[in-house]
């Protein structure tokens, strides 16, 4: 097989400083384990807006395009708050996941068990916790037709139109199945089926794919709003949770604060299978471009690094490396090393994000 390729985007604030630390698992992989990357690297965000005027060039497009995966860092910041919306640097972004069609947002909610009183729920209730929303992201509230504000007689109306077609729904759920044959083989598809009719349509579909091609695997169903109480109550109880766009957000948000800190938190975003059966794919750090910490040091670039994990599992089939990186990450917590935002008591002297990407860099060689 020809050498896999990766574009980095490192973005706006923090992303380039996390994304420093990124390089040096990619050059252990390549010294330690002969697993080599073609990276190209280019601008997203405002450092494409400063560079030409938009947020993502048409090159990088192409070149997202083209490439197996795509790593970025974080987009935004002040100096681009008051630009039109349409350079916006989120506009790079939605760009790309739409021009890609990464129609399943990936986010997993993993507790590493070093920072489990980081947690708002009680220690014993996320401990040990390792859940994955898969969370449809091209369709649905965010972007059925009709939308706006119109008006009707004296006042105003704002209409969004919560909208899937059975492809749609039928797509999405085969990457959760797919998922939980590679996990605890359990999906809990969440919608409200009780209340709305995309529900009705969402659950129906969901148990057909379920029927026909996947009935190997533990499928409940369950109305998105217990699905939040079930998260904050007993959130072991689920492996993949499935959902659409706009429920997405919210439970994934939700899931993602029982583990801690925002500088924990990869994801990654498929579309279709490409010619050489690889998704389409973008995998980046929850967290945003940070323009408070933004240059000194204190960003944690563990988000980061877990997303490039993602990449190895879920673009490379590299599952082993993936998880000699998560574990090597759970290790440096381990041994009490903490970037600012992981510090729990008063006198803990924090690393720097060079300090934190060189301490994991030491665990995956202890690895060996
Ligand atoms: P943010 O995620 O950038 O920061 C929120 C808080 O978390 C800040 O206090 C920050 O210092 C802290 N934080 C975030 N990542 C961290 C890390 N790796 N290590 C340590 N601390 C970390 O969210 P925000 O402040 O709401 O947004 C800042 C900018 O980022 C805005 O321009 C926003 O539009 C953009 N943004 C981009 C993305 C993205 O690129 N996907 C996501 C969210 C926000």
């Amino acid at each position: 097989m020809s050498t896999p390729s990766l574009l980095i985007l490192p973005g706006d604030g923090i992303g380039p400083e996390v994304m420093v630390e990124v390089r040096k698992i990619i050059d252990w992989l390549s010294n330690h384990r002969g697993i080599s990357f073609e990276v190209s690297e280019d601008l997203v965000g405002g450092a494409a807006y400063d560079a030409h005027g938009v947020a993502l060039h048409d090159a990088t497009m192409a070149k997202a395009q083209s490439v197996d995966a795509v790593l970025l860092g974080a987009v935004g910041g002040p100096k681009y708050d008051n630009l039109d919306f349409s350079v916006k640097p989120e506009r790079g972004l939605l760009r790309l996941r739409k021009e890609m069609d990464l129609f399943a947002n990936l986010r997993p909610a993993q507790c590493f068990d070093a920072l489990a009183d980081f947690s708002s729920l009680k220690r014993d209730l996320v401990a040990g916790l390792d859940i994955m929303i898969v969370r449809e992201l091209t369709s649905g509230s965010y972007f059925g037709e009709p939308r706006g504000i119109f008006k009707e007689g004296n006042e105003r109306v704002g209409i969004n139109t919560h909208r899937y077609t059975e492809s749609e729904i039928a797509r999405v759920a085969r990457a959760a199945f797919e998922l939980a044959q590679r996990r605890s083989n359990r999906v809990c598809s969440m919608e409200k089926a009780n209340v709305m009719e995309a529900g009705v349509l969402w659950r129906d579909v969901v148990s057909e794919v379920h029927q026909a091609e996947y009935s190997d695997v533990e499928l409940s169903h369950m109305y998105a709003d217990n699905g939040a109480m079930q998260l904050v109550r007993a959130p072991k109880q689920f492996d993949v949770i499935l959902t659409d766009n706009l429920f997405g957000d919210i439970l994934s948000d939700c899931a993602a604060m029982l583990t801690g800190s925002l500088g924990m938190l990869p994801s990654a975003s498929l579309g279709s299978p490409m010619d050489n059966g690889r998704p389409k794919a973008l995998y980046e750090p929850v967290h945003g471009s940070a323009p408070d910490i933004t240059g000194q040091g204190k960003a944690n670039p563990s988000a980061c690094v877990l997303s490039f994990a993602m990449a190895l599992r879920y673009s490379f089939n590299m599952g082993k490396e993936a998880t000699r990186i998560e574990n090597a990450v759970e290790g440096v917590l381990a041994d009490g090393v903490r970037t600012a935002d992981l510090l729990q008591a008063d006198g803990e002297q924090p690393v720097t994000t060079s300090e934190m990407g060189n301490a994991i860099v030491a665990r995956l060689t202890a690895s060996l």
